[in-house]
């Protein structure tokens, strides 16, 4: 597989929303890294010509309310080992949360193309509160509704330029 984008970040943010609306074909549920066994949802998409596979992180087998911190950590890693992209996706609606402070110091030290994209920005009085993701050091950042749709293209716009 080339062109491999993870999609990370804490549970409830609206990772697996995202993966759904982007992905057009399913892959293998279950895949083995590192040794660990665990679900990971792979799926195909393109965009501009430039096909990737999707990875959506975090367990769907887990239970998306209860994942230990130290397992979202896991798979950020995981993420970060073997995506040539990653989207971490946070939440307007709860602002910056310890985790995804935690999850920035990881990937600011990555030299992979990095996207934030702050979800749930479903209307337009939604983008003045994204303003504080700034604040995570990871630059740029897409507002995007996962549910509506709006903001992905730009997203998808800026990934696919770096694949
Ligand atoms: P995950 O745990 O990060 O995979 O998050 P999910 O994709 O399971 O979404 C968690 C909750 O957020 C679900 O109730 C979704 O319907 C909701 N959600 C996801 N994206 C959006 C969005 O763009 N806007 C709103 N309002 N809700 C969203
Ligand atoms: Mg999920």
């Amino acid at each position: 597989m080339s062109n491999i984008v993870a999609i990370v970040g804490r549970p409830n943010v609206g990772k697996s929303t995202l993966f759904n609306r982007l992905v057009q074909r399913r892959d293998a549920i279950v895949d083995s890294v590192s040794g660990v066994t665990r679900d990971r949802h792979y799926g195909k998409s393109d965009w501009n010509g430039k096909q990737f596979s999707l990875i959506d992180t975090g367990g769907w087998a887990i239970g998306s309310d209860d994942v230990f911190e130290e397992e979202i950590r896991k798979q950020v890693e995981i993420a970060i080992d073997e995506a040539d992209s990653i989207i971490f996706v946070v939440n307007v609606e709860e602002g910056i949360t310890p985790m995804d402070t935690e999850v920035a110091n990881l990937l600011r030290k990555v030299k992979k193309p990095i996207f934030l994209a702050v979800n749930k920005v479903d209307n337009a009085m939604r983008d003045a509160d994204a303003v504080e993701f700034y604040n995570l050091g990871l630059g740029e950042y897409y507002t995007i509704s996962s549910i509506n749709g709006s903001g992905t293209g730009e997203l998808l716009d800026a990934l696919a330029e770096k694949l």
